[in-house]
């Protein structure tokens, strides 16, 4: 199958997707140093618009400093070339900045810490699925299941903020594991056996008394949409607890559902193969997922400077 028709920009030019490669013995694949950030483009009446990117690149950055990526770009840089990015990709849906130390080292400590950025704009349906071989299996409701043999990211280790490639590589194994027993998704615990996130998705429940809760965000990464639905619950009077959070939790939660820049608020309907309010989502669930695509799609006023519009530069500038 052709590759996609797709610019890539490379340290301020653009590229064709095809051209877009690390050497296998590069720094950043042999030791999984890539730092990265996702982030999504919505269809706006105003045309595409990119969702809270002053905090994703915001994000990159603290990623590259907790992993030790000496990155030479000023976050305007950054903004810059996303959205330019943007604009030469109609129909993407999806950015992914990644910053890499693409020389050819022997070291774990690089002698050549070039950090290179590549800015890819695409639609992840069809540019990357639908090329693969293999099935791909994205659930409604997700069949969630509580991983107990490997644990969150650690702060003495790599902290659960940096989005560092081989912060990946644990999680990646456990959920690999419980896809093959059925389950969709799996959440971590931490060191103490607190609740931290899923691999990809921060994780909230609502309580038999009407009460938001998720865990700390200490324990896990800053997630742009926990972030937004934290803000949100407090416009809309729901009483939010940000704290620790027990695996009994979860499981005695009248409602449960992840966030993620991929998938805004997903609705769990079971736990460990128990069902969670009858596997339906629940009256809170589904106000904030509601209330999350409208503002994402342009049609919330309030929450309008969320929103990069890519067509209108003036709308770029932050007042
Ligand atoms: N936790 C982890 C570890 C993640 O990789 C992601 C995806 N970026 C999230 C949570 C959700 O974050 P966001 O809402 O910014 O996509």
């Amino acid at each position: 199958m052709e590759t996609p028709d797709r610019l890539i920009w490379h340290d301020g030019k653009f590229i064709r997707w095809q051209e877009a490669t690390v050497h296998i013995l590069s720094q950043s694949v042999q030791r999984g140093t890539l730092g990265f950030d996702f982030m999504s483009i919505h269809e706006t009446p105003r045309g595409p618009a990119i969702f809270k990117l002053d905090e994703h690149i915001q994000r990159l950055i603290e990623t590259c400093r907790l992993g030790s990526l000496p990155l030479s770009y000023s976050a305007a840089e950054l903004s810059d070339a996303v959205v330019e990015t943007t604009r030469r990709n109609p129909g993407a849906t999806a950015i992914k900045i990644s910053a890499v130390i693409p020389s050819l080292e022997v070291d774990v400590v690089p002698q050549d810490s070039t950090v290179s950025v590549f800015v890819a704009a695409y639609d992840s349906a069809a540019d990357i699925i639908a090329r693969n071989k293999g099935e791909y299996v994205r659930s409604r409701y997700l069949k969630l299941f509580i991983e107990k043999e490997k644990r969150n990211r650690r702060n003495d280790i790599m902290p659960a903020q940096a989005k560092v490639a081989s912060n990946y590589a644990s999680p990646m194994a456990a959920k690999w594991k419980a896809r093959k027993a059925g389950y969709d998704e799996i959440v971590l615990l931490d060191e103490d056996g607190f609740v931290t996130e899923a691999p990809t998705q921060n994780i909230f429940i609502v309580t038999a008394d009407g009460i938001l809760r998720t865990p700390p965000a200490q324990k896990v990464l800053h997630g742009i949409t926990r972030q937004t639905i934290l803000e949100l619950a407090e416009s809309m009077d729901i009483k939010t607890v940000v704290g620790d959070l027990l695996p009994e939790d979860l499981l005695g939660a009248t409602e449960v559902f992840t966030t993620a820049t991929t998938a805004g608020v997903w609705p769990v309907e079971s736990i460990n193969e128990q069902s969670i309010g009858g596997g339906l989502p629940g009256e809170i669930t589904l106000a904030l997922k509601s209330r999350f695509d409208d503002i994402t799609l342009g049609r919330d006023e309030k929450f309008d400077h969320w929103l990069t519009y890519v067509l209108n530069s003036d709308a770029n500038i932050k007042q």
